[in-house]
């Protein structure tokens, strides 16, 4: 081991988990000149391939391939083992063994390094599991199974207007279907950034011909041969139902850490560069990793695709003896109705300090400050290049009241 618990190389590195995070460790690695052996193990049968656009693009057409992460040639170049349809069902930290179960039965694969990468669960509503028509979207079969049920005319009730739920909403609307969305809180988006902005971003719904029922939860779906038929809500109505989707957020894929002692508070308990707490030749990115940003007293967990990717390059460089990259701000994207909406840093330390634009305008901004003035997060519609500047501003801690002389000023 060297100074930083990292192997001497050559080791073997052994990646759980086969999307964002693991393929984006692996490719790193290589990148940094990792020389040891590299094992990607994952449950999924395809090899690795994008979340994002399963919400987007698959959705838009019949036809739309995924789009990959990592062909079975770039594996073979890299050097990367890719061990498809194998689930992991433990981990020993002491013996440093992962337990497999494939097509085989049970098998033990040992490792110098371990790389959890098992990202996040989409969560279901209680008591449909096995209801023909009602889906979350996490994974490729997910977004094929939805998209089968997509055709002009037909009902769609979206439970959660969150980003997934949005965005499925959007495409639904595209096609032509009856889009209803029920939402718990009084405004979508209300917890992340506030109800004047949550109201901004929810009237595109409307302008799109979805309906929204806010301050609403879901009792119940009716079913008729094991076919979901309607969703009955808390207050008794019920909206028949071709397709439901249900966007209610995800938790950290962490059951099968269950007994090997790892702190799993929410998420795998990390430190600055991805390394559990407390163990050694133990690390965790992405969505499952609960991590100390340098730029955040707290520990956070971010269910965002950057993130992914930086954490990848924070373990890539610990482990071959680099200095720690800059962590990137926060950052997230998501495309409906036509807009992309840009969320950077975190709105929710603060509250909306300046607004400009509108979403029905297609050029909403809107910057949060925290009690002292200072920018902490923003949103950005359909300006990529604001972002940008923005996102600079905030990096450097830049006053909000300065902000809006500069960058949010009126044009002309
Ligand atoms: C539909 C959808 C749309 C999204 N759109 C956006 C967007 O527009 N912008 C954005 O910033 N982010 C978006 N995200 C979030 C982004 O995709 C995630 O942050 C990213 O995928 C996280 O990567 P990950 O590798 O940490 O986890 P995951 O992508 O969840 O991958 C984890 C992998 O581990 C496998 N696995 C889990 N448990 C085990 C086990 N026990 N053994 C073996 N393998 C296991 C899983 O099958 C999966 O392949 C979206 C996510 C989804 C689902």
């Amino acid at each position: 081991m060297n100074g930083f618990d990292a192997p001497v190389q050559p080791g073997r590195v052994v990646v759980v988990g086969g999307s964002t995070g693991g393929v984006r460790t692996v490719q790193a690695l290589r990148r940094a000149g990792f020389e040891g052996g590299l094992v990607l193990l994952t449950d999924e049968l395809e090899m690795p391939y994008d979340r994002p656009p399963l919400s987007k693009e698959v959705l838009a057409s019949h036809d739309a391939a995924p789009v990959s992460l990592l062909t079975a040639e770039e594996a073979a170049v890299l050097e990367v083992d890719v061990r498809l349809g194998r689930r992991a069902t433990s981990l020993d930290p002491a013996a440093r063994r992962v337990t497999v179960s494939g097509p085989d039965g049970d098998e033990q694969v040992d490792y110098d390094v371990a790389v959890i990468a098992t990202g996040a669960t989409a969560r279901t509503l209680p008591g449909t599991d096995g209801v023909a028509g009602v889906h979350v979207i996490r994974t490729l079969d997910d977004a094929r199974a939805v998209r089968r049920r997509l055709a002009p005319g037909r009902r769609a009730v979206v439970v959660g207007a969150g980003f997934i739920g949005a965005e499925f909403a959007s495409a639904a609307a595209a096609h032509d279907m009856h889009v209803t969305l029920v939402e718990a809180q009084r405004t979508p988006l209300a917890h992340a950034l506030g109800a004047e902005v949550g109201a901004e971003v929810a009237s595109v719904h409307e302008a799109h011909g979805a309906r929204l029922l806010v301050g609403r939860t879901v009792e119940r779906v009716v079913t008729d041969a094991g076919e979901v038929t309607a969703v009955v809500l808390d207050d008794g109505t019920e909206l028949p139902a071709d397709v439901v989707v249900v966007g209610i957020g995800a938790r950290p894929a962490t059951d099968w850490l269950a007994g090997s002692g790892l702190p799993l508070p929410d998420g795998v308990d990390c430190d600055e560069d991805l390394r559990v707490l407390g163990f050694r030749g133990l690390y965790a990115v992405g969505d499952v990793a609960r991590w100390r940003h340098p730029s955040y007293p707290e520990p956070l967990r971010v269910e965002h695709w950057t993130n992914a990717g930086d954490h990848a390059q924070t373990v890539a460089a610990h482990l071959t003896g680099r200095p720690r990259p800059t962590s990137p701000l926060p950052y997230v994207w998501s495309d409906q109705y036509g807009h992309r909406l840009q969320i950077i840093g975190r709105p929710g330390l603060g509250a909306v300090g300046a607004v400009r634009g509108s979403m029905a305008t297609g050029d909403l901004v809107a910057v949060y400050a925290d009690d002292t003035g200072r920018a902490v997060g923003a949103v950005v519609v359909d300006d990529p290049r604001l972002l940008m500047k923005v996102r600079k501003a905030i990096t450097r801690d830049t006053r909000l009241a300065e902000l809006e002389q500069t960058l949010l000023a009126p044009v002309g």
